[in-house]
């Protein structure tokens, strides 16, 4: 294919400090050299194959040579966002749901049922459909990595059958067998079956487990069981935590080294330093709390406290059923106290820092050629334009994918 120089890039998002100006790494006028095939000679050393890799970023006066150029005129470009959490495997629909919450009823956890049913029923290749229909979404929206947790079927069979399906779509696949207690099982019975059985056929189709630590769905002790018994088996640990109440999942987080702890909404003082002295992210998810009519994350305490903050589409059919990160990026910076730069960053090498990846989220020599063109001077329009489709262009693994 050969090497590939993007020029005309009116401002480029690195998220690299020593690459430009600020945590986001800008440079202006800017240009980017995606690798060619493997045998390609000229500037891109020894990086990368297959035309997967960034072999060279800077100010386009000084771009070196490439096989083939394109003009990006005048458009901001960013790393492919990193969608570190959603919920991707499942059949059915919420519609009605959603509506009679706009209506005035409250949202608790045992809607997810009404998903499980349907997703029991649904063939594999139903299921699968699905999931590369909201993964194209997300692409043409600049999603160029994308988490998939199971957590739909609530059996043995279906949790394991559901890992696989998300795997044929993603690299970053979680075992949520701890998502709610089924209806027909009593809570504790079902923890043994999530930390025995159910984790043996599941450990092998997944990188990471994960739990929804909350009244109606697990405590802090049953959550902990999943966590730990899901360590033991090589994965490694997430969790839903502090979305409709508090309670102690962020601390369990903390203490089991787990690499997100997800929604964060209702944090104490205690959560909050937990996040800032640990490595765990804080991944917010601002379309749950629009789509339920709830009261959003603050981001801002979270960030003044040093803790590191992603952000998410938890896209799901019951309360957050959008894979738009432009639409989370507008929330955070409208909702969350968060400025467009920390939105941006939190979207993409955020999101990277979640899912413990170093190789995408930014535009570096040696990152993964993820790659997003805004029909947009800035990707400040991001916020300042919110709802308007900006994504013009997108390259994942060096290849453009949506243009
Ligand atoms: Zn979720």
């Amino acid at each position: 294919m050969g090497s590939l120089l993007i020029t005309g890039i009116s401002t480029l998002v690195t998220n690299d400090p020593q690459l430009g100006e600020g945590p986001l790494g800008l440079i202006t006028d800017a240009a980017v050299v995606v690798s060619g095939d493997s045998g390609d000679s000229g500037d891109s050393g020894d990086s990368g194959d297959s035309g997967e890799e960034i072999a060279w970023v800077g100010p386009a006066s000084r771009a070196p040579a490439a096989d083939r150029m394109y003009d990006a005129g005048g458009r901001a470009m960013l790393p492919g966002f990193v969608d570190s959490h959603a919920h991707l495997v499942f059949a059915g629909d919420r519609t009605a749901e959603f509506d009679a919450r706009m209506r005035g009823l409250p949202y608790t956890a045992g809607g997810i049922r009404t998903t499980v049913a349907a997703t029991r029923a649904a063939s594999d290749e139903e299921l699968s459909a699905g999931v590369a229909r909201l993964v194209g979404e997300a692409l043409r929206q600049g999603t160029t990595v994308i988490e998939c947790k199971s957590g739909y079927g609530l059996t043995v069979e279906d949790e394991a059958r559901l890992l696989r399906i998300a795997a044929e779509h993603t690299d970053e696949v979680t075992y949520l067998g701890a998502h709610v207690v089924p209806a027909e099982q009593d809570p504790d019975t079902y923890v043994e079956l999530v930390t025995g059985p159910m984790l043996d056929a599941c450990a092998p189709h997944a990188r990471w487990v994960d739990v929804f630590c909350e009244r109606g769905a697990f405590d802090g002790d049953q959550a902990r069981a999943v966590l730990e018994s899901g360590i033991k088996r090589g994965l490694v640990p997430r969790i839903h935590a502090n979305q409709l109440s508090y309670g102690p999942g962020v601390q369990l987080a903390v203490e089991l080294g787990a690499a997100s702890a997800d929604h964060c909404t209702h944090l104490t003082n205690a959560d909050v330093d937990a996040l800032a002295s640990g490595t765990t992210v804080a991944t917010l998810l601002p379309g749950a709390e629009f789509s339920t009519r709830a009261p959003y994350p603050d981001a801002r305490r979270l960030l003044d406290a040093g803790v590191t903050v992603a952000l998410s589409t938890d896209c799901n059919p019951g309360s957050s059923f959008t894979t738009s990160m432009p639409f989370c990026v507008a929330l955070a910076v409208r909702e969350m106290g968060m400025t467009p730069d920390e939105a941006v960053w939190a979207a993409t090498l955020g999101g990277a820092r979640a899912l413990r990846r170093d190789d995408v989220g930014r535009i570096a020599v040696g990152a993964r050629a993820d790659l997003m063109l805004l029909d947009a001077p800035s990707h400040v329009h991001l916020a300042y334009r919110p709802g308007v489709p900006l994504i013009s262009a997108v390259w994942q693994r060096g290849r453009q994918v949506v243009s």
